[in-house]
């Protein structure tokens, strides 16, 4: 992989990854970005930390809408966020980050508050305006994977980093307004509740393993080398689906060569299921849990995807009994989904 480092006039860096080694003549920049001011507020009874990112200043960055702002800048034309006119994956730091390195002190509250010095982050997966993790090429995806394990290994070794997440959001349905192929990355200076769940469940035992060796293929939608895609078996969204490798491993930094292209080629057919099962870009997310900081000898690394539809045309709404009480109630089998899934050409 080749990588080139840009610093935007407002201080804002910029990653070029590529395949090959790449020309990068910078174009004209739009706007600086506003200055960020986010605080992090402790939720006493939820006991978590909930992020407040109130920017000051106007958020002056309106590209007209036939402007794209994550394709690349064309010569003399509109200036997008990324100032070069071709690129494979981009990855630049968020305009309007919910957490920002430089966070000023918090303010002094009736609950206590902190400073929300994380990272965000926006990883653009291809300068085609159009496609997916579907349709990218296997080249590319494995780029795309390596991209990934460089941004972990580079957020993880600033100190108050305590947990990475690369995610994606996808379709106007979870509230995406840009189409552009991309996704983020959230570096927390804290663990968020549900890595710190999950790294407390693997303290205990490998119980994603276990899970794995005992389930039998009944839960299995797709296999590439030791990666798997499942339905796991308590499944809280319909069409929910879950990537990792069958042994634990921390993050996707340990992969060998053969398991990041298996990785990366069974993400790929994961959406093309999708796809094609519903007959359109099927909305979801999809977050990548490796190890918080700390958690690396017992935590074992995995793709959750959370769809949001549960059959063609009708959403899948959280409502009282999953955002009163925390419990899901799901009207599809597991086992019922991971056959039509499996069903379905990846
Ligand atoms: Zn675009």
């Amino acid at each position: 992989m080749h990588s080139v480092v840009f610093e935007k006039r407002d201080g804002r860096r910029l990653w070029l990854h590529s395949e090959q080694p790449a020309e990068c003549v910078p174009q004209a920049e739009g706007e600086g970005a506003p200055e960020a001011f986010p605080h992090l507020r402790w939720h006493p009874l939820r006991q978590e930390w909930v992020i407040y990112a109130a920017h000051r200043g106007s958020r002056t960055y309106h590209p007209p809408p036939e402007y794209c702002p994550l394709c690349p800048t064309q010569p003399g034309g509109f200036p997008t966020e990324i100032p070069f006119s071709d690129f494979d994956v981009a990855v630049f730091e968020n305009r309007f980050p919910s957490l920002h390195r430089q966070a000023p002190q918090p303010p002094e509250l009736c609950v206590p508050t902190a400073q929300a010095n994380g990272v965000c982050e926006v990883v653009v997966y291809t300068a085609q305006h159009a496609g997916s993790l579907a349709t990218l090429s296997a080249a590319r995806r494995e780029l795309l994977v390596e991209v990934w394990v460089r941004r972990y290994e580079a957020l993880y070794a600033e100190p108050q980093i305590q947990c990475v997440m690369p995610f994606e959001n996808r379709g106007e349905e979870v509230g995406v307004t840009l189409h552009h192929p991309h996704g983020q990355i959230y570096a927390y200076p804290f663990i968020p509740p549900v890595l710190d769940a999950e790294a407390r469940a693997f303290r205990q035992g490998p119980v994603l393993a276990d899970l794995f060796a005992t389930m039998g293929d009944g839960y299995v939608v797709d296999t590439q080398e030791d990666i798997v895609a499942v339905v796991p078996p308590f499944a809280r969204f319909p069409y929910e689906l879950w990537l990792a490798s069958k042994e634990p491993v921390p993050g996707p930094w340990v992969f060998s060569r053969a398991q990041r292209r298996a990785f990366a080629a069974i993400l790929g057919r994961t959406v093309a299921r999708y796809d094609r099962l519903f007959g359109k870009p099927f909305p979801y997310v999809m977050s990548l849990h490796a190890s918080p900081r700390g958690e690396e000898a017992t935590f074992h690394f995995h793709v959750e995807f959370y769809p949001k539809l549960r059959s063609v045309g009708k959403l899948k709404h959280l409502a009282g009994t999953e955002l009163g009480a925390g419990a899901f109630a799901a009207d599809a089998l597991p086992e019922e989904i991971a056959q039509e899934l499996r069903e379905v050409q990846g």
